[in-house]
């Protein structure tokens, strides 16, 4: 990536040319797919939304402000199309000092600057920056606050289901239900409740025997 870096500068890379440079590495895309796909959240999710499988790779910075980062590593998220196309696009805005105004997920903990509201999923912003983030993200679509609330009804009912089963000393089964809450779309609705666990109150929220569970399952997926 170093050397089509280099490249690029050499031919003074402007938006079209790292375009054209990025859709003609047929090879090379495909296998930052393969590597993002492993890191991205649950199975293959975008690291936007959480939602969707993760189907192309975005430039985080876009190619037409930063022609130069269309082969940096740390540019590159995977993203659905939904996110891509219809909401992200080539929006990058930044403050009065030119520093990016959206939440880099492969850099920075998103808790810091959104709070998910976990019975609505609805997501609300602590600083500007998170502000940003909803609206270029489109973290307020219906649909994902939909799905995020009834991800935390899910979440809640199988850490009922985890919590009985080790009671019963059934323990490959809780592995399993374990597993499954990893993998599952909205893989950020399970990181906020793992958040909240050791606020006071967290019982009032989640539930006590849910909280219970959720520290089993740190235990079983560390
Ligand atoms: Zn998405």
């Amino acid at each position: 990536m170093a050397a089509r870096t280099t490249a690029l500068s050499r031919q003074g890379a402007s938006g079209d040319r790292a375009r054209r440079a990025w859709s003609n590495a047929d090879v090379l895309r495909r296998q930052l797919r393969e590597v993002l796909e492993g890191m991205a959240p649950g199975v293959q999710r975008c690291m936007y939304c959480g939602d969707s499988q993760g189907s192309s790779i975005d430039h985080f910075e876009p190619l037409s402000l930063a022609p130069l980062k269309a082969f940096a590593w740390m540019n590159h998220l995977l993203a659905c199309t939904h996110c891509n196309s219809n909401h992200k696009r080539d929006r990058f805005p930044v403050d009065a000092e030119g520093h990016c105004l959206l939440v880099d997920p492969t850099s920075e903990d998103p808790a810091l600057h959104l709070q998910l509201v976990l019975r609505t999923g609805e997501y609300q912003a602590r600083t500007p920056k998170g502000q940003a983030t909803i609206e270029v993200f489109g973290l307020a679509r219906p649909s994902l606050e939909r799905g995020r609330a009834k991800a935390f009804v899910r979440c809640r009912s199988m850490l009922r289901d985890l919590g009985g089963l080790i009671e019963a000393g059934e323990d490959d089964e809780a592995m399993e239900v374990a597993e499954s809450l990893r993998v599952q779309p909205f893989a950020d609705v399970l990181h906020a409740m793992q958040t909240v666990q050791d606020r006071p109150g967290a019982a009032v929220v989640l539930g006590a025997r849910e909280l219970e569970s959720l520290r089993w399952l740190t235990v079983l997926l560390a």
